[in-house]
Order: C-alpha cells, then sequence, then structure tokens
C-alpha cells in the first residue's frame, strides 16, 4: 500500500502526478500577474495619471479625487490657494505628496497632478512665491 515518493522533472520530491510545490508557485505567480493587471486597469480609470505614486499614496489621492468629486471643498482636504496664482490649489497627500488642483471658472475644482513634495516645491514652489 505504501505510496513512494519520486522525483519529478524539477527537481523535487514529492507524490502524485504532478510537483505540488511548483503548481503552488505558478498559482502565486498566476495570481500576482492578475492583481497587477487589475491594478494597472484601475489607474486608467482614474481622472489623472497615479501610476507613478506609491499604492497607499494612490488610494489617498483617490479617496481626496473622490470626495471632491462628491462636491466637498478642497479646504476639506487642507488644501489651500497658492499665492502666486490663485486658480492653483494645493492639497497634501499625507506628509510626502501634493494633489494640484486647478480652479476653472466653469468646470469647478480640475485635478492636475498628483506629485512628490520635492517635485512640487521645484515645480510649484520655488521662485514662484
Ligand atoms: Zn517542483
Amino acid at each position: 500500500m505504501g505510496r513512494r515518493k519520486k522525483t519529478f522533472d524539477c527537481g523535487h520530491q514529492g507524490y502524485g502526478r504532478y510537483c505540488h510545490r511548483c503548481r503552488q508557485k505558478e498559482e502565486a505567480r498566476a495570481r500576482e500577474a492578475e492583481r497587477r493587471q487589475a491594478w494597472r486597469e484601475r489607474l486608467r480609470d482614474d481622472p489623472i495619471e497615479l501610476g507613478h505614486l506609491p499604492r497607499r499614496v494612490v488610494e489617498k489621492t483617490r479617496a481626496i479625487l473622490e470626495g471632491l468629486r462628491d462636491g466637498r471643498d478642497y479646504t476639506d482636504y487642507h488644501g489651500k490657494r497658492m499665492h502666486y496664482d490663485r486658480t492653483v490649489i494645493s492639497i497634501p497627500i499625507g506628509r510626502s505628496y501634493r494633489l494640484i488642483c486647478r480652479d476653472d471658472p466653469e468646470r469647478g475644482l480640475v485635478p492636475v497632478e498628483a506629485l512628490s513634495h520635492e517635485a512640487y516645491n521645484t515645480r510649484y514652489v520655488k521662485g514662484r512665491t
């Protein structure tokens, strides 16, 4: 009755017709690829590019964008108007990132871009105050 261990082509040992260790690894890899694909597809639906941001920053930004779309005020998110251009609004996304919006007279608040605090300083702050 004793089941005999065999060595598979991959070099692993085990019972059955195929290597369960390699099968599990394959399945995990497939799930991960699916997860990444779903993430990429979701990024295409965002009103601005978020793919360059860490995942948690993307989630936070989406929450803000959703809130703004639902009619919440940018000040609810501690956003402020830039002094050199009152139509530009900067909203902090945590400590290290900023969401830039433009206050359009016809369309209201229009998201422009989300960027790191460093990029933000270079593009929106330095030499402009
Ligand atoms: Zn194997």
